[in-house]
């Protein structure tokens, strides 16, 4: 349905028919959190919330860029004058694929697009890389290019990275190009390896919740910036190309040597989270291949931990979530995301999910919290044609 109403307003806006429509999800990441930019695991699914494109090919050299999302205007560019910086707002993130996709030497001439997204925006949900994604698919068939899914989420994270100046790592547009349908993806953010495993929540009689707590993420103030500074520091320090390189047995030793370093110390915490946070990817793994999908819960409860303590990027409303959620019976609750805000997952039994939502509502109203978005998800389809 949205997928025609996409093709509909295409024509009303750029006065001819699309010659497809093309979405790609937004993701939640059931754990592995700031992992990505050490060489880490991680393990994101794919929403069923998906961005559509409808685009056509232009031989005029001509970007027009169209989205419900801001509706009216038009924003139109020439291909030969993208250079990063050239486009602000939303319209950086399609003319950053279409740039990045030209500076890979691929003869993209122009292109209409219209956006129409149930991602929210903004929620720590990837609406970003689900539009980079879907845009890239589009362009990639409107010109027959052939792109490998892994190769188009390199340029679509290359378009976040070099265009709209967003230092994000690679999961993401990954995750948002490559996810299975009722799979969760174990990836090595280091040589980008994947391996699909199955995750069916209801045939476990269990539910994935995702909490939005509609607090915006300001991942733009350098907090971010800083975490992934401050891990390249340590693993200087520590003699490691990254933190990845250390392993779970080692942590103590590199804690310790650390704590020996003038100014090094305070970079154990980061240090901490991020070789627990890989070994709990590794131990997700194990159980989901085991078929123990309940017994990742406290998995999730302690990754929230370690990014709430030690490597401090929650806040109010993401750790409410999280200790409503489990205070209610949830199996095991976690921020997803880079945090600061956005949105949390929540592993519960089927028959307690209800009473976990109200508990979640109840405590964010009760704290005089925005009431959040609470909404039950299963792994879903990654990028792909739809029209
Ligand atoms: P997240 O990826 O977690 O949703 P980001 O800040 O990385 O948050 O990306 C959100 C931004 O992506 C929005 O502010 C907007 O610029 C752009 N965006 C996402 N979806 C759309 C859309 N449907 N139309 C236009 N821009 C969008
Ligand atoms: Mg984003």
């Amino acid at each position: 349905m949205s997928t025609g109403r996409a093709a509909r307003v295409f024509r009303a806006v750029h006065g001819t028919a699309c010659e497809g429509v093309w979405a790609a999800p937004g993701r939640v990441n059931l754990i592995g959190e700031y992992t990505d930019v050490n060489d880490g695991f991680v393990m994101p699914f794919a929403l069923p919330h998906l961005t559509r494109v409808a685009a056509r090919a232009r031989t005029d050299g001509r970007l027009r860029l169209h989205s419900a999302a801001a509706p009216g205007a038009v924003v139109e560019a020439a291909a030969a004058e993208l250079v990063p910086g050239a486009a602000a707002g939303w319209a950086a993130y399609p003319a950053g694929v279409f740039w990045a996709l030209r500076e890979a030497g691929h003869a993209v001439t122009g292109a209409d697009l219209h956006i129409e997204s149930e991602v929210p925006a903004g929620a720590g949900l990837s609406s970003s890389a689900a539009l980079e994604v879907a845009t890239a698919l589009a362009l990639d068939g409107l010109y027959g290019l052939g792109l490998a899914r892994p190769e188009l989420a390199r340029l679509a994270q290359r378009a976040e990275n070099a265009f709209v100046g967003v230092p994000c790592g690679a999961m993401d547009q990954i995750a948002s190009a490559c996810c299975a349908d009722g799979h969760v993806l174990r990836l090595d953010t280091r040589d980008l390896s994947r391996r699909q495993i199955p995750l069916d929540p209801a045939a476990h009689g269990l539910r994935l919740l995702v909490v939005d707590t509609r607090v915006g993420h300001q991942v733009g103030d350098g907090a971010y910036a800083r975490r992934r500074a401050g891990c390249e520091s340590a693993a200087r320090a520590l003699g490691v190309r990254a933190l990845r390189d250390v392993p779970y047995a080692q942590l103590p030793a590199a804690l310790e040597e650390l704590a020996g370093i003038p100014g090094a110390g305070e970079l154990g915490v980061l240090v901490r989270h991020v070789v627990a946070e890989n070994r709990r990817v590794e131990d997700v793994a194990a159980l989901l291949d085991a078929g123990d999908a309940r017994a990742v819960g406290p998995l999730l409860t302690a990754g929230h931990a370690s990014l709430r303590d030690d490597f401090a990027v929650s806040c109010p409303e993401l750790d409410l979530a999280v200790a409503a959620a489990t205070g209610a019976g949830a199996l095991g609750a976690r921020m997803t995301g880079a945090g600061f805000g956005g949105s949390a997952v929540v592993l519960a039994e089927e028959a307690a999910a209800g009473a976990v939502e109200k508990a979640v509502t109840g405590a964010f109203a009760a704290a005089g919290h925005r009431a959040p978005h609470v909404f039950a998800v299963a792994p879903g389809a990654g990028a792909r044609r739809v029209a």
